[in-house]
């Protein structure tokens, strides 16, 4: 990030404009909306420079910019359109202090003006850092749809309450109430005038006011393999308003930039043989912070019912007396299994499936090697990296074929996602040849469809 978005005052400040023509418009329509005092220098300015000067709006000074005009403003645009004269009148800006716009030159620009969705006091700034206009102008666009017009009102009426609301706690009940008013009862009373907001807002209150705060309670929620994209909506939600996320290492930084910002982050660790937190403490933590009413999400890789120890956790908020749920999550092995474009259960060939994990917590997890080892069958092996070569010697002492296909699958649906199309005789050393720190799954039994392993190899091969 080159360039750092902040919002700044022009309350009483000076911006000096140096330009009349289109640049110079565009960027005043934009300036005249704030509260700045501003000055334009021009020997020829638009028709319209002319009507805001003799309205009072800015001040015209119908000649070039020169030494001394500058000094003491915040802001300068250098917007003449012609790049000498702006190089010129750019350096007086910069020696007399003020921070530098050169329309269209990014290069020799201090700041540059962002495209703005205004919904005042909602202002949303959209910068792409020059790379893309066409994608910021897209973004507003989206944003100008998205956001209702009532915004502004909303927020403005909103923003005269804020001392009222404060007879709320801080924290969730000052949220909830909030949350409400901009989203459910500020919208429906806003077309019926400002009185009307008002009065809602004075209902509300009194309703939050009267309205138990509300119980601690724990969400055990799936945060799906990895993308983003993947989070069930319930599961987005819950982010959205948890005061507390405790999660573990599967759970990357895309998603829980997802959650509310001002949530509290409890990371407990816990990847393969390396050091975690021991259950005893994840239950504890869990189980205190729901106490003190907080609205706790415990956030889980993949699906929170498949190998993610829920019932010890579940059990613990039993014994606390405190509420639970589950939202679920799309497993790895879905995952796995879309990237190599494959169904899991087949007609034919599979009736069952089945759900391993590679190793428990007595070590290497023993299983029924000999009916696995019988032909057509599929696994989905969890946690199975370091039980791999454990995993192949069971098999083939009862008799399974080394050729019986296996599909290794790292970081399943993220960015660094990895697919070998594997063996049961190989499946050791390929595993061993993912050069990845992440997860990955085994899917015994199966091999990458055919388009799959062909666009792998290509894009290994740099020619996708
Ligand atoms: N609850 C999780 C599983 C937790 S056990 C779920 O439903 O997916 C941890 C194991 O899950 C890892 O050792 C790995 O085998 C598998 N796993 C989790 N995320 C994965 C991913 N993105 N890609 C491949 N395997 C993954």
């Amino acid at each position: 990030m080159q360039h750092f978005p902040i919002f700044l005052s022009l309350r009483d400040a000076r911006v000096v404009l140096s330009g009349g023509g289109d640049a110079a418009l565009a960027k005043l329509r934009l300036l005249l909306k704030t509260e700045a005092r501003i000055e334009v220098f021009a020997p020829d300015p638009a028709r319209e420079i002319t009507d805001w000067a003799a309205a009072g709006r800015l001040t015209l000074t119908r000649r070039a910019l020169s030494a001394g005009d500058v000094a003491g403003a915040s802001l300068f645009y250098a917007a003449t359109e012609d790049a000498a004269e702006d190089d010129r009148t750019a350096a007086i800006a910069r020696a007399e202090g003020a921070l530098v716009n050169v329309v269209d030159n990014l290069e020799d620009s201090a700041f540059i003006t962002p495209a703005i969705v205004d919904r005042d006091p909602v202002t949303v700034a959209i910068g792409t850092e020059g790379a893309a206009p066409v994608l910021a102008r897209a973004i507003k666009a989206d944003l100008e749809e998205r956001l209702p017009v009532t915004l502004g009102p909303l927020a403005r009426i909103g923003k005269a309450f804020r001392k009222a609301a404060e007879v709320l706690p801080f924290g969730r009940a000052r949220r909830d109430f909030w949350r409400d008013y901009y989203f459910d009862a500020g919208p429906r009373a806003v077309s019926d005038g400002e009185q009307s907001v008002e009065d809602t807002l004075e209902d509300l209150l009194a309703q939050h006011a009267a309205r138990e705060s509300r119980p601690g309670h724990v969400a055990f929620v799936g945060a799906g393999p990895g993308d983003p994209e993947l989070l069930t909506l319930k599961a987005r939600k819950a982010l959205d308003e948890a005061d507390v996320i405790v999660h573990d290492g599967l759970v990357g930084p895309a998603i829980l930039e997802l959650a509310r910002r001002e949530a509290t982050m409890i990371h407990v660790g816990k990847r393969g043989f390396a050091r975690s937190t021991p259950q005893d403490e994840i239950n504890a933590a869990i189980v205190e912070h729901a106490a003190t009413g907080a609205q706790v999400v415990r956030l889980k890789g993949g699906d929170p019912t498949v190998f993610a120890r829920l019932d010890e956790e579940t059990e613990a908020c039993d014994d606390a007396g405190i509420s639970w749920h589950v939202v679920p999550g799309i497993t790895a092995a879905s995952a796995a299994a879309a990237a190599i474009g494959q169904s899991l259960t087949r007609r034919n060939r599979n009736s069952a499936l089945r759900v391993l994990t590679g190793h428990d917590v007595r070590g290497f997890a023993d299983h029924d090697w000999r009916d696995l080892a019988k032909p057509g069958q599929v696994a989905t092996i969890y946690m199975g990296k370091k039980a791999a070569r454990f995993i192949q010697g069971r098999l083939m002492m009862f008799g399974a074929d080394p050729a019986t296909p296996v599909s290794l699958v790292a970081n399943a649906s993220l960015p660094d996602q990895h697919v070998v199309a594997s063996s049961l005789a190989a499946l050791d050393r390929d595993l061993a040849g993912i050069d990845s720190s992440g997860p990955a799954l085994i899917l015994y039994g199966l091999r990458p469809h055919a388009a799959q392993a062909i666009s792998y190899s290509l894009k290994e091969e740099g020619v996708l």
